[in-house]
């Protein structure tokens, strides 16, 4: 019988992008190389602070995108969709 790892705790590692888990070390959220600022799905709540709202998470516009490359409830894949004007 095996029992499924919930990647709950997640570290960064050195010189990488991206986090694993703790647990059983797969990857478990992966960094786009855009950041959240260039992505219709930020709706802006303030100067340089705003709300990616597929995942309803609390960014920032210059922080780049991350995604999560493991199933699960309440985890999204990548959600970046490019806003006019920017390159796709
Ligand atoms: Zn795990």
């Amino acid at each position: 019988m095996t029992v499924e790892c919930s990647h709950t705790i997640t570290r960064g590692r050195l010189g990488a992008k991206g986090s694993w888990c703790e647990g059983c070390g797969i990857k478990v959220l992966e960094v786009h190389d855009r950041p959240c600022g260039e992505c219709r799905h930020y709706k802006p709540d303030g100067p340089r602070v705003g709300i990616c709202l597929p995942k309803l998470m609390m960014v920032t516009a210059d922080m780049n995108v991350t995604y999560y490359v493991v199933d699960g409830p309440g985890r999204y894949g990548l959600c970046f969709e490019a806003i006019e004007g920017t390159p796709s």
